[in-house]
């Protein structure tokens, strides 16, 4: 990570679970503890003057120089820390601070707001653009009462030190502090360690940390997969043993990390871990099933496995060309291949009505599920349907033109693209169509009106014929 270590190593406590430091102290240390903090939360702090320089956010610097000078404790936090230590430029830059919400909001009157139930924080606004989500240290929440055995959180606003904070935070490499003006990492919980060793290690037992977030399973896997970490044995095992519980999970937070992981450019990486640690079956239950058994799959299941590789290694190399699928894109990818299967076996034939009704089964109740609107769930139905018209040949009806005009033809062709680059068949229809769709496009408005014309006036005659024939 080319760091100078210049103060500590001290103590390197992990968690509240009083796990022992896994480095002895080397040398004489340079801590700063706050008065109010229990002995033992001794960081390990480092010199990291070239890391400060790194950090491109003005913004996030005012924020944490005016909480200072107005004697909180403040910090960069997070993902933006770890991906500044490992050479990735950070997506966004967090800010931890001592000062509670209120105090955050009386110091930037004009550009602040506080937002969120289950996890109050405060949006510093510069711009339209720029937003610094500053969040008070909290402490990890304490289980329900009365109920000792089940520690799925629910709320996290008890507020606290910046040992609790980063100790209730998930991964090693997700809890250090860095503090721009100071120039120097802040480190309680071996984050700077695991990140030498690129390893993935929850902050406290492993089993515990995830009972209590199960979520962080499917994040595990994110930041493995991007970092190209390992994770390690124990986190591992208790991944696998906690994946059922990912049932309890919110839906909506569930489906959000599948997203992700299917944006990332390492989906391919991200499922083959989903699959093996158990957690796939849990959260898409039919995608599993349709993908057969690790051990002893069918000839069918074997080969409907390398068709989903393959569609996945055609997604990640598109993402890495800079393709960032939707939503129902990213859905009708996981669904089309049970689809597909279904109107095989069920004998659906040319039948659209059959085939929407099919697809609808599938894709509305996991719309339903994880809260995704109508309008989601409507787009991913239609272009999964509307890929078997990619492939039939054009009915006398048929207007190609106004087909590439609908609302939803984009990501059509862009799943069938995926789908010809994945299987090596059907490169040519896909050209074919872009084409089409490129003419499409530029034809003037008055050529679109006539070929809806057109296509109304047939679509009239049809009717009349099958009224007349008293159908
Ligand atoms: P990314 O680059 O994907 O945004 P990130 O590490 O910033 O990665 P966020 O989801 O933005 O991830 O969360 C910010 C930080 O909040 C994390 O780095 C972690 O310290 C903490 N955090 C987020 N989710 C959890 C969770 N479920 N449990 C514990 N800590 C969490
Ligand atoms: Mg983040």
């Amino acid at each position: 990570m080319g760091l100078a270590v210049s103060a500590g190593p001290a103590t390197c406590y992990r968690s509240r679970h009083r796990v022992p430091p896994r480095s002895a102290p080397s040398h004489a240390s340079a801590l700063k503890t706050p008065p109010d903090e229990p002995p033992g939360d001794r960081p390990r702090i480092i010199d990291a003057p070239d890391l400060a320089r790194r950090v491109r956010s003005e913004n996030a610097e005012r924020v944490i120089s005016r909480l200072a000078r107005n004697g909180h404790e403040a910090y960069l936090v997070g993902g933006c820390v770890r991906d500044l230590l490992v050479g990735r430029r950070p997506k966004d830059f967090d800010v931890a601070t001592s000062a509670t919400p209120r105090q955050v909001r009386r110091l930037f009157p004009r550009n602040s707001h506080i937002i969120g139930r289950r996890f109050r924080l405060v949006h510093v606004r510069y711009g339209a653009e720029s937003i610094i989500e500053t969040a008070t240290f909290r402490r990890e929440p304490q289980p329900r009462e009365g109920d000792d055995e089940d520690l799925l959180i629910v709320e996290d606003n008890v507020f606290g030190t910046a040992a609790e904070d980063a100790r209730r935070r998930d991964f090693t490499v997700n809890g250090l502090f860095l503090d721009p003006n100071a120039e120097r990492i802040i480190d309680f919980v071996g984050g700077l360690e695991d990140l030498d060793a690129r390893l993935l290690r929850t902050i406290g037992p492993p089993r515990v940390r995830m009972q209590e977030d199960p979520v962080r399973i499917l994040r595990a896997i994110k930041f493995a997969t991007r970092l190209d970490f390992h994770i390690e044995d124990e986190t591992w095992n208790a991944m696998c043993d906690t994946a059922p519980e990912l049932e309890r999970s919110a839906p909506p937070r569930v489906l959000e990390e599948i997203l992700r992981l299917m944006r990332s450019g390492t989906a391919l990486g991200s499922f083959r871990k989903l699959r093996r640690c158990g957690a796939l079956q849990a959260i898409l239950p039919e995608l599993d099933s349709y993908l057969g058994p690790l051990d002893h799959p069918s000839e069918a299941e074997r080969d409907r496995s390398e068709e989903f590789r393959r569609l996945l290694e055609a997604l990640d190399n598109d993402v890495h060309g800079g393709y960032e699928p939707t939503t129902p894109v990213c859905l009708a990818l996981l669904y089309h291949g049970i689809v597909e299967r279904d109107v095989a076996e069920r004998g659906v034939g040319d039948s659209m009505t059959e085939l929407a009704r099919l697809t609808g089964e599938h894709v509305d109740a996991l719309c339903e599920r994880a809260r995704l609107s109508r309008r989601h769930s409507g787009r991913t139905r239609r272009i999964l349907v509307q890929q078997d018209t990619f492939l039939r040949g054009s009915s006398r009806h048929f207007r190609p033109r106004l087909f590439c005009l609908g609302e939803d033809f984009p990501e059509a062709l862009e799943l069938f693209r995926l789908r010809a680059a994945a299987l090596g068949r059907g490169w040519d229809i896909y050209e074919g169509w872009a084409e089409r769709y490129r003419e499409a496009r530029a034809m003037p408005p008055e050529e679109v009106e006539a070929e809806r014309r057109k296509g109304r006036r047939r679509g009239g005659r049809r009717e009349r014929r099958r009224r007349r024939r008293g159908g």
